[in-house]
């Protein structure tokens, strides 16, 4: 897509620090890095939203984030654990339209933090819970 950033830095239109690229994914560093070795994972064809990725191009994204974690940790960038994390529409922390798996190495005194409110267990009764379950699990089955 012409204008989307990720699209110029596939086609070498931007500049990006490549750690890996086949035919199906691309993998560079983020620009603005939550730590050293913070990757971007992104398919080479244009997706917004992370369900339209062809499923055989979001297991080599997951794939390639395995393969390039292990990298990450073998080299001598601190990294004591990591976050892969994809944010998936705008609500979400969308803020790239092009979908991406972000692999952010931590270690301990990083100063970084994973931020969600949880709800409180009284709230989600095992009852809530199993009716969750269950639709999600009809949807699953009339997708199959
Ligand atoms: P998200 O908020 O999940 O959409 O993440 C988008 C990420 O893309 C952010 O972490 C940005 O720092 C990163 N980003 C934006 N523009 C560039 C660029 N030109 N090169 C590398 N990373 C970028």
């Amino acid at each position: 897509m012409s204008n989307c950033v990720f699209c110029k830095i596939l086609k070498n239109e931007i500049p990006a620090s490549f750690v890996y690229r086949n035919a199906t994914v691309s993998a560079f560093l983020d620009i603005h890095p939550i730590n050293p070795g913070h990757v971007l994972v992104v398919p080479n064809n244009h997706c917004k939203r992370f369900a339209d990725v062809e499923p055989s191009t979001a297991g080599e994204m997951f794939k390639a984030a395995q393969h390039i974690l292990k990298a990450i940790q073998k080299s001598s960038l601190p990294c004591e654990g990591a976050n892969l994390f994809l944010s998936d529409g705008e609500v979400a922390g969308q803020e790239v339209g092009h979908s991406h798996l972000h692999i952010a190495p931590r270690f301990s005194g990083d100063g970084q933090h994973v931020g969600f409110n949880h709800g409180d267990p009284d709230s989600n009764p095992r009852s809530e819970l199993d009716r969750i379950a269950k639709e999600i699990s009809r949807q699953l089955t009339s997708l199959a």
